[in-house]
């Protein structure tokens, strides 16, 4: 019988973020200031973000340490658990051997406590007060309200509003973890009163609620901006958890021939990827396949375009070097809301433009129909941006099933879908579109 668990004990949690830059052959494209277009230095990201990330945004340093307060936090859920899909492998009657790694294990439900543990412990050491951040889906907010709450700061979440009506409970957990959460458009900024002023009905979207967030961040000294994705020092965080599964996949013996996982402003997929990525580029491991999968109906990276652009929609980030379908995008509201942001990391999207990793989009009703696969095999009822590989992973083992091929495909689980249940509810009852 086939090992199904890859465990690994307190002990082995990384000590060492990776960072992929150093070994990039052509580093992505500096961010540039919105008015005078030149590259902008670590001093203009000073009064959003504290030295200690600022300082991880632009570093060349290969592997970076965790700090011991960051991996005490750590231990209250990591390592996380690998898994062989034994039971999903048998129904989808393929020989490909298919594992994946499970970051819904945290009281947050997702990968992003990573970061946000790391980024509140940087802005506690430099006197920060109070995080301000933006939700999309509530992933993001809920994490860093805990976050925030482990090193005794408030946090204040600006929630897309479509979101903030249609998942209620999220706004409760994070309300629980002590966190102010504002729907967005709010009355409570200029940009959110502009905003509502044009259309008082406005759904939000993540580029309106950043823009929220930054100007209240701005407004007091005390006061730091978090970002849950996108950023260099985010995708550093998150590579915890590839560092993880490199040390598991050798565990059960195997080298991925695919590595699949999703991308929204690609954190996960980054974290997950990268650290076998490296292989790669120092040419180590050749003939590994990446895919990063997004939604058909917010498909930056297979749509968009590689070229400057705002991360926000008010215009007040530098611009970022992205594939973007551009900043006053507002995606149709597809419940996989971690993945309805307009651009993509710029270390992901260089990525994608040197060609390392494929870019793949998938319709929403193919990704429920793997999604509830997958929970009638492994038990795991996924969210909906995770259900994303699975769908991919489907496509794949049925191309090993005709050709005989045994390839072993590894994705990223990156949160469970508890609270998402009103998008299963949907697609069950057959009202989803
Ligand atoms: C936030 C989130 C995403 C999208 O963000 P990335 O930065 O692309 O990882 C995907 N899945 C889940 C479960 C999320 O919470």
């Amino acid at each position: 019988m086939a090992r199904r668990q890859f465990m690994l004990s307190e002990k082995e949690i990384p000590t060492h973020w990776y960072n992929i830059v150093p070994d990039m052959k052509e580093p992505p494209p500096p961010p540039i200031h919105p008015v005078t277009k030149e590259p902008i230095g670590p001093e203009a990201l000073a009064p959003i973000f504290p030295m200690g990330l600022i300082e991880q945004e632009v570093s060349t340093e290969r592997f970076i340490e965790i700090p011991e307060e960051v991996r005490e936090i750590y231990r209250i859920w990591r390592p996380t658990p690998l898994y062989r899909a034994t039971r999903f492998e048998k129904l989808l009657d393929t020989p490909a051997r298919i594992y994946y790694k499970y970051e819904g294990t945290n009281p947050a439900g997702s990968h992003k406590p990573n970061t946000a543990v790391a980024q509140a412990y940087y802005n506690k050491k430099e006197g920060t007060k109070r995080i301000i951040t933006e939700t999309g889906a509530g992933q993001w907010g809920t994490a860093l309200s805990m976050a925030c709450k482990f090193f005794d700061m408030e946090a204040v979440v600006f929630m897309v509003r479509v979101s903030y009506d249609q998942k209620p409970y999220r706004k409760i957990l994070m309300e629980t973890f002590g966190g102010t959460v504002h729907p967005s458009p709010s009355p409570l900024t200029e940009f959110g009163k502009k905003m509502l002023a044009e259309d008082p009905d406005c759904p939000g979207s993540l580029g309106i609620a950043i823009s929220e967030a930054i100007e209240v961040a701005v407004s007091k000294e005390e006061n730091k901006y978090a970002l849950g994705s996108v950023l260099n020092h985010v995708l550093l965080h998150q590579t915890v958890i590839g560092e993880e599964v490199r040390k598991q996949m050798e565990m059960a013996g195997e080298y991925p021939d695919i590595i699949i996982g999703c991308c929204g402003g690609g954190s996960n997929y980054a974290g997950f990827a990268f650290p076998f990525l490296r292989d790669k580029l120092t040419g180590e491991r050749n003939h590994t396949r990446y895919i990063g999968v997004e939604p058909a109906s917010c498909p930056s990276l297979t749509e968009g375009k590689y070229r400057y652009d705002h991360g926000d929609t008010a215009g007040m980030t530098p611009l970022l070097m992205m594939y973007t379908l551009g900043a006053d995008f507002v995606p149709p509201s597809i419940h996989a809301g971690g993945l309805r942001y307009h651009g993509m990391a710029p270390l992901v999207s260089a990525l994608v433009n040197q060609g390392y990793i494929e870019p793949l989009a998938i319709p929403q009703k193919e990704i429920f129909e793997a999604a509830v696969k997958f929970a009638h095999t492994e038990g795991i009822v996924p969210a909906p941006e995770p259900s994303h590989c699975i769908a991919a992973v489907i496509r794949e083992a049925a191309k090993c099933r005709e050709s005989g091929e045994s390839k072993v495909i590894l994705f990223n689980l990156c949160g469970h879908g508890l609270l998402d249940l009103s998008a299963y509810d949907a697609f069950l009852s057959g009202r989803m579109e």
